[in-house]
């Protein structure tokens, strides 16, 4: 329509903000969520616009509770291998990183992280690790059913990367119940800035759709403010998330690593990833979004800040303490203090000082249209 008029695109898109500042900005907010897709102009309003972010935060708060109550779930973050034949441009474990340290935990450490897990209230464990081919499909089968077998009451979420859809459907039924795989973005044209030829967007496009095929509580997400991105491939991302419905959605800023192609990059911010979080609460209201390991690194008060915009999970770190600085995919990650399982008692009272409570509990997805018309808290 504008087109015919023949009116300049900055024009169009300055007069649209000037009109959402002018008032509307607070009704697109209280029509979230909504049924319909947004148009371009309403989501980068909503992403970039110079408005009182606060008031999407408390939407996106409000629409947690409906689903989560305070409920905050915590699982036990174990990162089994720093070993990694991709060679992902941001990341610090990137195979090309020769300064990299390396280690891969054997069956029996990761089983024992499991038992300190266990007794410090902990009812889900994520493997993650770099793509390893030392875990070859029948170890990890070994390893997901043994830790079934002796935690039957937790759940197991794998976060290791493409593998074959045959791996997947393996470990879905040796018990694993959730995969993590961060899209990273949803822009073909991005993804290929961030990957290196042989990682093509297509395959973890295909991964993805795999797992949730093969039964898993699935998981993707991508980073805020990585190296080219623009508001477009964040709209993108919503639009992708809107249609793929996955389980769980991992939002964290882009932190550089020295020892990458994008170590002179800058960060993702607090302020835009907060609000990435509080727009994909309000997107998929009963997903599980972690207040990240690298929204705390940045901030010092970013996981309380992430849970009050919507996140609902934190994954302390159950890597033994002699290995987790080696786990390293971009520098200052914090991985001792409260950000430590072991602090579970303090990491407890800082999220209750938010408003909210850890529990001991699996933490499922919340079942569609279980929210009560009360508000009261939903048990699945
Ligand atoms: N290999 C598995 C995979 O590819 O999904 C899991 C491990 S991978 C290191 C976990 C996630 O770390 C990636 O999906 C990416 O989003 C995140 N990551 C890597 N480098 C990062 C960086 N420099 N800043 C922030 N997040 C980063």
């Amino acid at each position: 329509m504008f087109e015919s008029f023949n009116i300049p695109a900055d024009k169009i898109c300055r007069d649209f903000l000037h009109y959402m500042e002018a008032g509307s900005m607070a009704d697109l907010i209280d029509s979230l969520p909504s049924d319909r897709d947004l148009s371009d102009d309403e989501w980068r309003f909503l992403i970039e616009g110079d408005y009182d972010k606060q008031r999407l935060f408390d939407k996106a708060d409000k629409v947690r509770r409906q689903y989560y109550g305070t409920d905050v779930y915590i699982r036990g973050l174990i990162e089994i291998s720093s070993f990694c034949k991709n060679d992902c441009l941001y990341c610090g474990i990137r195979r090309s990183n020769k300064n990299a340290s390396r280690y891969r935990l054997s069956e029996e450490e990761i089983f024992s992280c499991c038992e300190q897990g266990y007794e410090l209230g902990f009812r889900t464990f994520v493997l993650q690790g770099g793509e390893d081919p030392f875990h070859t499909t029948a170890w990890v089968e070994k390893v997901v059913s043994t830790i079934k077998e002796r935690y039957p009451d937790c759940a197991v979420t794998l976060s290791l990367g493409e593998r074959d859809r045959r791996d997947y459907e393996i470990w879905h039924q040796a018990g694993a119940d959730r995969y993590l795989l961060r899209h990273e973005t949803a822009s073909c044209v991005h993804y290929e800035k961030l990957h290196p030829h042989e990682q093509t967007f297509a395959h973890r496009m295909e991964c993805l759709h795999n797992l949730k095929q093969a039964g898993y509580q699935t998981g993707c997400g991508f980073m805020v403010g990585s190296p080219f991105q623009e508001t477009g491939d964040l709209i993108a991302d919503m639009r992708f998330l809107r249609e793929f419905r996955p389980h769980m959605v991992g939002i964290g800023p882009f932190i550089p690593h020295h020892d990458t192609p994008f170590a002179a990059c800058p960060g993702g911010s607090l302020a835009r990833t907060l609000t990435m979080v509080a727009l994909v609460r309000l997107t998929l209201p009963t997903a599980l979004i972690p207040a990240t390991t690298a929204l705390a690194t940045i901030h010092p008060q970013g996981r309380e800040l992430g849970l009050k915009a919507g996140a609902n999970v934190v994954m302390p770190n159950l890597s033994p303490a002699a290995v987790r600085k080696q786990y390293s995919l971009y520098d200052n990650k914090i991985c001792t203090g409260e950000e430590a399982a072991e602090s579970v008692d303090y990491l407890s009272r800082q999220v209750m000082a938010a408003g909210y409570q850890v529990v001991v509990d699996r933490g499922d997805p919340a079942k569609t249209g279980c929210a009560t018309s009360d508000g009261q808290l939903n048990k699945k």
